[in-house]
Order: C-alpha cells, then structure tokens, then sequence
C-alpha cells in the first residue's frame, strides 16, 4: 500500500496516521482500500482470459467490511470454518461462490455448508468424504466436491505454515485419490468437479507449486481417462509476501507458470489469502517506556503479542516506522516489546530507532494473519480496525470494550 512521508509525517494512501491514532487510540490496525482492491486486480488481471475463480481465503483477514470490498471488485471466497462461512453469509456472499477447506470439518459445519448450498466442499479424508455423504442423503441435496491432494512437495517456508509434505496433516495422499475418486463416484450424493492442492502459505518460488500443480494434473487426466472427468483444478494459496529480504515473484509470473501446466479445459481456482492483505495493512502502536538495557534497550509498547502473535509464533519480521520522520532523539539499539507477561511478548528485535515515550510507531505488513490471529490473553482488549479510503478513514470494527470483554462470564458468575 502507498505509506509514505509527507511534511514529515507517515500517511496511509492520503490519510495521516496520527489523526488515526488520536481519534481510535492505540493499537490498532490500519488497512488501505485501495491497496487490497488491486491486490486482487493484480490475480485476477494475471489470467487474463483463461476460465478462472479467485476465492480470498478469509482466514488472512476476516473483517466484513474486508470481506464487502472484495466482493465489490469480484471476489469469491475460501473459508475454512463455520464461522467464516457466518461472515461470508453475513456480507451477502452468494453461497455457489463458496470453497470450503479444511481439515476438521464438524457435522454441524458440513450441515450448515450443505444446507445454505455452499460452491464447493473441498475434502481432506475418506472419513469425510463419508460424512459429507451421509449428511447430504440425509437433507436429499447433492453437494460438488474436491478432493484436496497432499502432493508431498517441499513448499520451502517456515514448517508451521507448510502443509504439502506427507508428513502434515492436509489432503490425501496423492497417491490414494484415484480410489477415492472411485469411491466419491459411488455415492450419488456427492459430485466430484474438482480437485485441490494447497502446500503452504509465505511462497517464495514458483517450481514447488508448478510441481504440486503438474502431479494434481497428472491425477485429473487419470481420472479423465477412467470415465470421471473434473471441472477445475483449485491450486490452493496465493503467493508469499516481501516482509523484510523475500523476493517472492511477480504474480503474473506465477500464474503463467500454473496456467501453462493446467491443460485449457479447466477452470483454475485460487485461494491467495496473504498476497490479497498483508501489504495493505499496518498496525499503529504507541511507545510506552524506553527501559536501557546492557546489550539494547527495550522499547515497551502498547502493542503485544495478543494484538499481533506473528513475531512470537513464527520468529516473524515485520518493519517498524516511525511516524514522526524526524523524531529528534538519538537512534539506539533496541528489542520492540509489549507488555504481556511472556518474554517470548516481542514485536521486532534488534533494530535502530530513535524513540521517546509517547511516540507513534506503525509495524507494516500486518494485514494478513494479524488481527485475526488476536486474542485477549492478560485480559486486554482486541484493538481496532480502520480502513483508508483516500484521505478519509472509518473504524470497521471497534475496539472491544471491557464489559464485551466480561459478558459471557459475568451472566455464569458462580455465586460464591
Ligand atoms: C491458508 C490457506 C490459503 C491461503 O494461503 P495464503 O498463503 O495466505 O495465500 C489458501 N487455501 C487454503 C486451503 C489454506 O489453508
């Protein structure tokens, strides 16, 4: 997204980030409308005139008013739970227009799938295939399905988000989807259009997906051949993003290469989650204590690892800003850490920034994989979520308050 300086001051798109802050307070993250509307345009430009469908895979950014504006530009929707089939539902998102992955799907998640007429079940297991069967007999609906494969490919991220190799718990082993195609033929209940890969998130280079991509083929044409031809061929997630030193390529780069591997008659489906928003989000946070330490100091924010869990889980880097240009203090060494009782609570290690307590400081790239990764462990509150329009913002969520926060338990309070 344009986050750039102007007089002195950061800016989202036209927006400065200090007026944010002032009128919400801080956390809170900050989105750019139109960053994460080209994003979109960018895949979908990138197919050209191939047939194609570009499901957003909500769970990088869940927010409805996310969800509305990429619906506004074209898009459908992966999702891979009940509640976000409730947020798909609830931004009027045609249910036809629905993937839904997942490696746990529940009977009342399968039921409520079937029962609003979801596009497609994408099934990870002979077990579902058979529960997906008996729940659609039993409210007399036929329901299309994908088989996603396991292509035990070495997508080459970090192993919390690598999900291609046999040893992960995703999709069915490559080399059983024929039987369970036979089986998904046998049950009229189900309709096999399609079939999925998906072999990890933050990819950097083509030829693992082109290899996923070119055995997922290799399956569809068996199947062709054997009298159960599909209809699409659903590559899974979208490209990684540039946090610090990635150099994932142009996605145009990747689509070509997927595409010249998918024979024509297919319609290729894609589910790029954090290509779509991470680059179209920041989170704003205030610098609370500057506490010296011997090797660095710690700069104590009012962000944690509850408002942004990524740095924590992953060991990820994000950039830190600052939004004053020029802040007037001497750059130190420092560790970026919130205020969770945790060592483990920390933002950003190790970078030179010159700050004083009550600076503002905005952690980019967080659209993705941000919020909806918070939580309200030390009882603190979820922050808020804005979105940049040109020079204007709105609060699309507002920050949870302390009675939201206290409801559920206070209507169970024992009484002594
Ligand atoms: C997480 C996920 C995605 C999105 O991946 P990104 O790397 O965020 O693009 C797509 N499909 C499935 C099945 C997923 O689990």
């Amino acid at each position: 997204m344009r986050c750039d300086y102007h007089n002195g001051f950061l800016q989202v798109e036209d927006c400065d980030l200090g007026a944010i802050a002032s009128e919400v307070g801080t956390p809170c993250f900050v989105y750019s409308r139109h960053a994460l509307e080209q994003a979109w345009q960018d895949y979908d430009g990138a197919f050209g005139t191939r047939k194609h469908r570009i499901c957003y895979a909500v769970k990088a950014n869940d927010n409805l008013s996310v969800l509305k504006a990429l619906q506004g530009v074209g898009a459908s929707f992966d999702i891979v739970s009940g509640g976000e089939l409730e947020r798909a539902l609830a931004i009027g998102a045609a249910p036809s227009d629905l993937v839904f992955s997942g490696v746990g799907k529940s009977e009342a998640e399968i039921q409520r799938a079937l029962e609003c007429g979801i596009g497609c079940i994408n099934i990870e297991s002979v077990a579902e295939v058979e529960r997906v069967a008996i729940i659609a007999k039993r409210l007399a609906v036929q329901v299309d399905v994908a088989l996603r494969v396991n292509p035990d490919v070495d997508a080459q991220t970090h192993p919390y988000i690598s999900t291609g190799l046999k040893e992960n718990k995703f999709g069915i082993p490559i080399d059983a989807a024929i039987a369970v195609y036979q089986r998904v033929a046998d049950l009229p209940q189900l309709r096999a259009t399609g079939i999925a890969c998906h072999i990890g998130s933050q990819l950097t280079s083509i030829a693992p997906v082109v290899e996923a991509v070119t055995q997922v083929v290799r399956i569809a044409e068996a199947l062709a051949v054997a009298g159960m031809p599909l209809e699409h061929i659903d590559v899974g997630g979208g490209l990684g993003i540039r946090y610090e030193e990635e150099q994932p390529p142009p996605v145009a780069e990747l689509v070509a290469a997927m595409t010249r591997a998918i024979p024509e008659r297919y319609t290729v489906v894609m589910e790029p989650g954090r290509s779509i928003v991470g680059k179209a989000g920041l989170m704003l946070t205030r610098v609370e204590y500057v506490k010296p330490n011997e090797n660095r100091d710690f700069v104590i924010v009012d962000a944690a690892m509850n408002d942004l869990l990524r740095p924590s889980l992953y060991d990820a880097w994000h950039e830190v800003r600052p939004y004053a240009e020029a802040s007037g203090g001497e750059a130190v060494r420092c560790d970026l850490v919130g205020p969770v009782c945790e060592s483990g609570d920390w933002l950003a290690k190790d970078r030179t920034l010159a700050v004083r307590p009550g600076d503002l400081l905005a952690v980019l790239d967080t659209g993705a994989y941000g919020f909806v990764m918070s939580s309200n462990y030390n009882a603190r509150r979820r922050p808020p979520e804005i979105l940049v329009e040109g020079a204007s913002f709105r609060v699309i969520r507002a920050r949870e308050t302390f009675n939201e926060l206290l409801a559920n338990e206070r209507a169970h309070l024992i009484e002594k």
